[in-house]
C-alpha cells in the first residue's frame, strides 16, 4: 500500500460495494447483482468497469434516477424474441432476471434475440456474452450511450462511446471473448487519463475547435471521442445505435442525452443480445472443429494472442496483488 492507494482484497470489493449502493437506495437483489458486475471488473483487472463505476452507480440511486428495486419483466413477442423490460433498474439485474431463459431459448430456438429495455447500462458487455458462451452459445452484445463520439468527418460528438461484444464457446476452457468500444478508448479510460494527468494517445479525440489533441480534459469538456479505424469504426457505431435503439424501440444516444439529469450516472437505453446455438445453426455431418483450427493457427503466430487472454492474465495478476484503487476514491465510496 502506498500512500496514494490502497490495496483491498477482492472480497473486500464485494463489501465496499455493496454498502455503498444500498446507502443510496439499491435494495439487497439490486445491490448484490450490481455488486456481482462491479467484483466480476476488478477481478479481471477492467478498473474502468470496477469500483471506479460506484460513484456513478450511486448518483444516479439517489437522484431518483434509477430505480433501487428494479424488477425486471420478461415476455415473448415472437418465438425467438424476449423482451426484457428492465425496469428502469440497472442493467446487472435484468441479466440476472433474463439470462437462464434466454440460453434456454436460444438452445431451442437456435438463434434468438434478447431486446432489453428500460435499463441503464454501466458496466462492460463481456459478462453477458462470456456467460451464453459458457453455455455452448455464440453471442454479441452491443449497447449505446449518451453523444460522446463524432461521426467520421464530423466534430461534434453524436454517437455514444458504443460497445460490442462478441463471444464464441470453446469444447474445452475459457470462451474466446471481445468487447470493444466503436471509439478508440472507452470514455471511463478517458475519465481515468483525466484524473491521474495522463495524456492520451492521438486519435483518441479532438478538442472543441476540432483538432485532435492527447489532453483527456480537451475532450471530455466541450470536445468528442473519435471511433476507431476512421470511417469503418463509425459505421459501426451507427450500426449500434440503430440495433440498441430503433430495433428495440429505446433510445439513440441523442435521445438519451436530452432526457438524461446528468446526475454521474449512465442514461437510459436498451441493449441488443443475440445469440447462436452451433448446435442448431451447423450442418449435422459437421463437427465445428474448425474454430479451434482458426484459434490455433491465430495462435501460430509469433506475437499474437486470442482477444479475452489479456483479461485472463490480468485475472491471476489481481489474485496475487489484490485490487490497487486510489485512496481518493476509496473515501468517495466507503461508507
Ligand atoms: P480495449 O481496447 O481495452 O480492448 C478491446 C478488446 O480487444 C478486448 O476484448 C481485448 O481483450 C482485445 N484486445 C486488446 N489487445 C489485444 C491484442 N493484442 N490481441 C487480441 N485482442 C486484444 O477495450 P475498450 O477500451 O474498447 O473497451 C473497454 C470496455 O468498456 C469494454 O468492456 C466495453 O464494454 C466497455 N464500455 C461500456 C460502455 C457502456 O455504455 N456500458 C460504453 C463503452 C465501453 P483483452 O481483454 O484480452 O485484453
Amino acid at each position: 500500500m502506498s500512500g496514494e492507494t490502497v490495496t483491498l482484497k477482492l472480497d473486500d470489493v464485494k463489501t465496499i460495494a455493496k454498502a455503498a449502493l444500498m446507502a443510496a437506495g439499491a435494495d439487497n437483489a439490486n445491490a448484490e447483482a450490481i455488486t456481482h458486475t462491479v467484483w466480476m471488473a476488478e477481478r479481471d483487472g477492467c478498473a474502468s468497469h470496477g469500483l471506479f463505476r460506484i460513484p456513478g452507480y450511486c448518483g444516479s440511486l439517489r437522484s431518483g434516477k434509477v430505480n433501487g428495486t428494479a424488477r425486471p419483466r420478461l415476455e415473448r413477442s415472437a418465438p425467438s424474441v424476449l423482451w426484457v423490460d428492465g425496469d428502469g433498474g440497472y442493467s446487472p439485474i435484468a441479466h440476472k432476471s433474463m439470462l437462464d431463459d434466454f440460453a434456454e431459448l436460444v438452445h431451442a430456438q437456435g438463434v434468438a434475440l434478447a431486446a432489453v429495455t428500460n435499463t441503464f447500462h454501466f458496466a462492460a458487455l463481456w459478462p453477458e456474452v462470456e456467460m451464453l458462451s459458457k453455455r455452448g452459445l455464440a453471442a454479441i452484445a452491443c449497447t449505446s450511450y449518451k453523444p460522446t463520439v463524432a461521426p467520421h468527418g464530423g466534430s461534434r460528438p453524436l454517437f455514444g462511446t458504443n460497445p460490442l461484444a462478441f463471444s464464441w464457446p470453446r469444447p474445452e476452457g475459457d470462451p474466446v471473448t471481445f468487447d470493444q468500444a466503436s471509439a478508440t478508448m472507452a470514455r471511463g479510460d478517458i475519465q481515468i487519463h483525466a484524473r491521474d494527468g495522463k495524456p492520451v494517445p492521438l486519435g483518441v479525440g479532438i478538442d472543441k475547435a476540432g483538432s485532435e489533441t492527447r489532453d483527456p480534459n480537451a475532450i471530455l469538456d466541450g470536445g468528442a471521442q473519435l471511433a476507431f479505424g476512421g470511417y469503418k469504426g463509425s459505421s459501426i457505431a451507427m450500426m449500434v445505435e440503430l440495433l440498441a435503439g430503433p430495433l428495440l424501440g429505446e433510445n439513440l444516444s441523442l435521445e438519451a442525452a436530452e432526457t438524461d439529469i446528468e446526475d454521474g450516472g449512465p442514461a437510459r437505453g436498451g441493449e441488443f443480445i443475440l445469440a447462436f446455438d452451433p448446435a442448431k445453426t451447423r450442418q449435422p455431418s459437421k463437427s465445428g472443429g474448425n474454430a479451434e483450427r482458426l484459434f490455433q493457427a491465430m495462435l501460430a503466430q509469433e506475437g499474437v494472442r486470442l482477444p479475452g487472454e489479456g483479461r485472463l492474465r490480468r485475472r491471476a495478476e489481481v489474485a496475487r496483488n489484490g485490487v490497487v484503487i486510489p485512496r481518493s476514491l476509496m473515501a468517495q465510496i466507503e461508507v
